[in-house]
This record gives structure tokens, C-alpha cells and sequence, in this order.
């Protein structure tokens, strides 16, 4: 059966105006793409009644399906209710289980109810009700020529719960579609443009039903296989197949064959090679230390880190001497060498990685140019040290160090045998 196509609306003045992130979308998105619904558009209006017609009157024109979220609050810029109201018709009803629920959230929080509260429990009587047991606005579900439109919530979590409780497992029973299957490359240390070059010929020879992305990150790029077909154990066979030949030609620079972080890759490495890690971080503040822990279970391997910030942590407790730092400053190769192998000491570990930079904003003449990072790992048998200058704002170039930091580490690891 051919894919049904849907959009999303979201609504909101603060989407507009970028006070407000749109995560609604990509959340929503993310689930479609899994059932195999085909998001054709996603669109973001401001809480006035004539745009958001326009909305739907321009979406329903091509989409068999039309999320909304946003606009279901008791406050009078909440205006989707009505709307739908008037652009479905019926009249308003008070519905009995709704009502009882949000009496319920009101006595449990021991708050007075107001009437507006109550006005939560009305809905237009041409919808299905769409439960909502995490707050009191319900999700609405509207049917009309053959086109579904949903209304949801626009805080995150209770259009997630709806999502997940009533619309999900409804669009599945209705729509029978093909699947949809993903497949991720994850490589280090080449970019898009080389990497395209490399595998040109595959590329060329896929399929029409399966399409590869690039996804460039920070220092790295996921390749992402993705078809789709009727039959979903034959279409992952032949994905797999092409992954595999990917794989095969990238070989040098492949680290992971499913999507997932730095973190978890350096997780399993170290796991598997049973070695342990430590750091001695400047100018990244601990930032690698808290990505490293974001794996359940990470104290396995890593067994801390020291935020070496003023010189006097360098030289006190890293036993970086005087001279290095007097003679060749904290921003060089000699002091990111010796942090290393004080952090290897101190910590007790087989393999440290030591980061320290000049982020900026603000410059020191004598120094450096701003952006300027050195790193190094230290092990029983190699020291590898390594220059980084990023040419961003602050906060960009402490990740960018953030990624070169883990990416010095998985080299370490990845030559362990
Ligand atoms: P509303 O249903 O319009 O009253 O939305 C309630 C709150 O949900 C807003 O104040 C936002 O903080 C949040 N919100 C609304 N729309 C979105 C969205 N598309 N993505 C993320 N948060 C949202
Ligand atoms: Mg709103």
C-alpha cells in the first residue's frame, strides 16, 4: 500500500520569535518516519486565528494527515480549540471523562478549580477525545473527507504521552505502510567531500528506494543508509549488504557501525581492551569528563579527571614544572605533556588525555592566538600531543575540543591490540 503523506503544524508565538525551541516537530517527525508516514511539511504559526486557517487549509490540500501541536492552554492566546470548532463544526460538549480527570489534578494539588479549568473537559463533539492523564488540555481528534487532523498539547511531555497512549497505535491500525529502515556508518577524522569521492561508485549504484545522507559533526560524519519497501526483512538484507561495502572502503576511518555517541564508542573500546582513562582538563572545564559519564557504567574504565584551570593546579597537583611554564607557556606542547603524564601518575591510569587552550573571547599578546588548543595522551610505551585551532565563538570552540579531546582518546584506544 502507498505511504500516506502528513505535516505538522506547530503553534505558538514564542516558536516565532525563537523563544521557544521547536522540539514538538522533530519528536513527532522521528515517530511518523517510524511507522512509515511520510512527513511531507513541517510548519510553524503564531497564535492568530486566520494564519493558522490558512495552515490547515494549505496543509489538507496534499496531507491525508495533519498534526498540530500548541495553542490548548486555559489562557485567551490559546485559540486552537475554537478554531477547530469552527472549522469542523458541531457544538461544544462537556465531556464526562475528561471533566472527572481534571477535577482530580486540581484536588490533588489541593488548588481551587476555576471556570476556565472546567473549560479544559469541553470539546467540539465532531472529535474523538485523545486522553490525556498528564494534564488537563485533551488531544482532539478531527476526521473529515477521508483526512485525519490532530490536535495535541504543546507542552513536550503530555504531547508525547497522548502521542504514545492514543495516536500512535491508532495510525498504525489504520495505515498499513511500508517500512522504513535506517542504517548508520559513524567515521572520524575525514570530511563529507572526501569521503563522497571515496565511495562514489556504491553510491552511484544504489537503488532508488535507498538513499545515503551525510551527516557531518564535529570532526566526524555518520553515513545514514535509508529505504524503505513492502517487504522489511528482504529491503534490511539489502541494506546491510550496502553498509557492509561502505564499511569495507572507509575501513580506516570507521568507528562505529550503528548510530551512536563518541562517548558509548569509547565506552565499549575501553571495555573490550580493558584499559583505564583519566584526564587533566583546562580549557574544557570537565566537559569531556561529563560526556565520558553519560554512559551507564563508565566508571568501569574512567576513573576521573582533574579541571587543572589556574597554573597553580598544573604545577601543584599535575607537577608541570615552573620552567615548562615560564619558558614555553600554559598553551604549548611541553605543558599539555607533562599534564598528561602527571594525570597518568596521579590518577593511576593506563592512558591520560590532557587539554589545555585559549578559548577567547579575550587575547594575550604574548600568547597564543585565540582558538589555539594543544592536547595530549599519555601511556606506558607513546605520548601523542596535537595543535587544534578553532576559529569559533567560546562556547563552539570548548565543544569542537570536546570532540578532538575524545577522538585523541579513541586513537589511544583504537591502536591498543
Ligand atoms: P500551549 O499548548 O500552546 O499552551 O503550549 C504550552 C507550552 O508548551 C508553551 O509555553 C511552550 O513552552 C511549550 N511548547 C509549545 N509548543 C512547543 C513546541 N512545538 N516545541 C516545544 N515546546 C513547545
Ligand atoms: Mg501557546
Amino acid at each position: 500500500m502507498s505511504n500516506i503523506a502528513a505535516s505538522i503544524i506547530t503553534i505558538g508565538d514564542e516558536l516565532l520569535i525563537g523563544q521557544t525551541i521547536d522540539t514538538n516537530s522533530a519528536w513527532i517527525a522521528k515517530q511518523l518516519n517510524q511507522q512509515g508516514i511520510d512527513l511531507r511539511r513541517r510548519v510553524a504559526v503564531g497564535d492568530e486565528w486566520q494564519p493558522i486557517i490558512n495552515a490547515l487549509d494549505d496543509e489538507l490540500k496534499e496531507a491525508q494527515l495533519v498534526i498540530i501541536t500548541g495553542g490548548l492552554g486555559p489562557t485567551a492566546d490559546d485559540i486552537t480549540k475554537p478554531l477547530l470548532l469552527h472549522y469542523f463544526g458541531g457544538a461544544m460538549r462537556t465531556d464526562a471523562r475528561v471533566l472527572e480527570h481534571v477535577k482530580g489534578i486540581f484536588a490533588k494539588r489541593n488548588r481551587p478549580m476555576l471556570e476556565r479549568n472546567l473549560k479544559q473537559a469541553e470539546v467540539p463533539d465532531t472529535c474523538t477525545v485523545l486522553f490525556n492523564r498528564l494534564g488537563t488540555a485533551p488531544g482532539m481528534w478531527f476526521e473529515r473527507e477521508g483526512k485525519i487532523v490532530i490536535s495535541l498539547p504543546g507542552v513536550p511531555f503530555e504531547m508525547v504521552a497522548i502521542m504514545e497512549d492514543e495516536v500512535l497505535p491508532r495510525l498504525l491500525d489504520r495505515f498499513e505502510s511500508d517500512a522504513i529502515i535506517h542504517h548508520t556508518i559513524v567515521t572520524v577524522g575525514e570530511g563529507e567531500s572526501f569521503i563522497a569521492e571515496k565511495i562514489q561508485s556504491i553510491e552511484e549504484s544504489l537503488p532508488s528506494h535507498i538513499k545515503l545522507a551525510y551527516l557531518p559533526g564535529a570532526g566526524m560524519v555518520k553515513l545514514r543508509l535509508t529505504g524503505k519497501g513492502s517487504d522489511e526483512a528482504a529491503l534490511n538484507e539489502l541494506i546491510v549488504g550496502y553498509k557492509n561495502k561502505i564499511a569495507e572502503m572507509l575501513k580506516d576511518i570507521v568507528i562505529a557501525m550503528s548510530d551512536m555517541p563518541l562517548e558509548r564508542v569509547l565506552f565499549e573500546q575501553f571495555m573490550l581492551k580493558g584499559k583505564s582513562l583519566g584526564l587533566a582538563e583546562s580549557c574544557t572545564g570537565g566537559y569531556i569528563a561529563h560526556h565520558l559519564t553519560q554512559v551507564p557504567g563508565s566508571s568501569a574504565y574512567f576513573k576521573g579527571g582533574i579541571v587543572c584551570y589556574q597554573t597553580s593546579i598544573k604545577e601543584n597537583v599535575l607537577g608541570v614544572s615552573t620552567d615548562t611554564i615560564m619558558m614555553s607557556g600554559e598553551v604549548s606542547e611541553a605543558t599539555a605533556i607533562e599534564l598528561a603524564k602527571g594525570a597518568m601518575k596521579v590518577l593511576d591510569v593506563d592512558c591520560a588525555l590532557s587539554v589545555t587552550g585559549l578559548l577567547g573571547p579575550a587575547t594575550d599578546e604574548d600568547k597564543e592566538p585565540v582558538g589555539t588548543v594543544w592536547m595530549a595522551t599519555a601511556s606506558m610505551d607513546k605520548v601523542v600531543s596535537r595543535k587544534f585551532v578553532f576559529h569559533y565563538d567560546r562556547i563552539r570552540n570548548k565543544e569542537m575540543a570536546v570532540s578532538m579531546g575524545m577522538l585523541m582518546i579513541y586513537k589511544y584506544i583504537s591502536d591498543v591490540n
